[in-house]
């Protein structure tokens, strides 16, 4: 038996001990080490999200060891052993698809979400398709592999951003994924990046990110990055909130030609000023999740310590879940990412 933190219902997740999961032939059975709650899983956790249904146990960023091999996992990845340290790309795909073919995993047709879809990491043990397993660098803690996913999600964004040497960005939101924007686009050789925000702690990361602030509850984001560039706007914006109001400004922010990164998935539809687009021609992208490559290379940047969020992580027990998924939604405070321990 093993402790599991399942959701039941809208605000009920509840520690449950339910029977271990088995790695299937083509799978390995990993012994949690930390797993991240992620934005998504908020609103799946109030009930607003169609592709989560209870009961279900949540939990797709994460990290922990090899435990147990599928009896076909000796062949198909010789490279896993018991004993490894893994994260694990929780976005399974089928491989053969057109949207696999192009590498661009995420868009797979049969694309499915450990977490959502099948059982997820919030639980002392996960069995998940070997192929989608990265062992952890020499030296690398399963608290910096389960950031691994959001860092691919940042990466993604800065990847659809293009090339943004020298240029002017602008970021309205400093969750991790707009935290971590941020050091992408910095990474990249972006000249100034402004980071808007309401949250005074999250603004307080951003700045110390190398991030301009605008505090967007004092100051309006849209004329604040206008003043600072000469009326042009940002070359290129990132809406990492998905508003109906984020949505607008980064249109209004973006200056002409310029390129706006759509990742926020706050508000499922809302109105955008689409001839202020059209006569900007505006390029406007979404960006969803990563590819495999993406997500193997944010592996990498962890491992070089070029990306970050370390100061900004609290690690709490499984049965501190439920009491930080409502903290989370409420004001978590000087925090950037909660890492769930079943260990703890
Ligand atoms: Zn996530
Ligand atoms: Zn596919």
């Amino acid at each position: 038996m093993m402790k599991a933190l399942v959701w039941e219902a809208a605000r009920a997740l509840t520690l449950r001990e339910q029977a271990e999961p088995e790695a299937a032939a083509n799978e390995i059975l990993v012994k949690v080490g930390h797993a991240g709650i992620c934005g998504s899983e908020l609103s799946g956790y109030l009930g607003h999200n169609a592709l989560r249904v209870p009961p279900l146990i949540m939990g797709h960023e994460f990290a922990g060891e090899i435990v147990a091999l599928g009896s076909l996992v000796p062949t198909i990845r010789p490279d896993l052993e018991t004993g490894a340290l893994v994260t694990v790309n929780p976005l399974w795909y089928c491989g053969d698809c057109p949207a696999c073919s192009a590498g661009l995993t995420q868009l797979c047709g049969d694309r499915r979400l450990l977490g959502a879809h099948r059982p997820g990491a919030f639980a002392e043990f996960i069995s998940v398709p070997a192929k989608l397993a990265h062992t952890l660098p020499a030296g690398m803690d399963t608290v910096t592999g389960a950031l691994t996913e959001p860092v691919g999600c940042a990466l993604r964004i800065a990847e659809l951003a293009g090339d943004v040497a020298d240029a002017d960005c602008l970021i309205i939101g400093a969750g991790p994924i707009g935290l971590l924007s941020l050091q992408m686009l910095r990474l990249n050789g972006a000249a100034r990046v402004f980071i808007a925000e309401i949250d005074p702690a999250r603004l307080a990361m951003g700045i110390e990110l190398g991030g301009i602030a605008i505090q967007a509850r004092e100051t309006d984001a849209v004329g604040a990055v206008k003043a600072a560039t000469d009326g042009a706007g940002a070359v290129v914006s990132v809406d990492a909130v998905g508003s109906a109001l984020t949505r607008e400004q980064c249109v209004a922010a973006t200056c002409a030609s310029g390129t706006l990164i759509l990742s926020g998935l706050h508000e499922e539809s809302s109105v955008m000023p689409v001839a202020d687009m059209i006569r900007k021609e505006i390029v406007a992208k979404g960006s969803f999740a990563y590819t495999s490559a993406n997500f193997a290379r944010a592996l990498e940047l962890l491992g070089q310590g070029a990306i970050r969020l370390d100061p900004w992580i609290h690690e709490a027990a499984l049965s501190e879940g439920g009491d930080w998924f409502e903290r989370l939604l409420d004001a978590p405070g000087d925090v950037a990412k909660v890492l769930l321990a079943p260990a703890l």
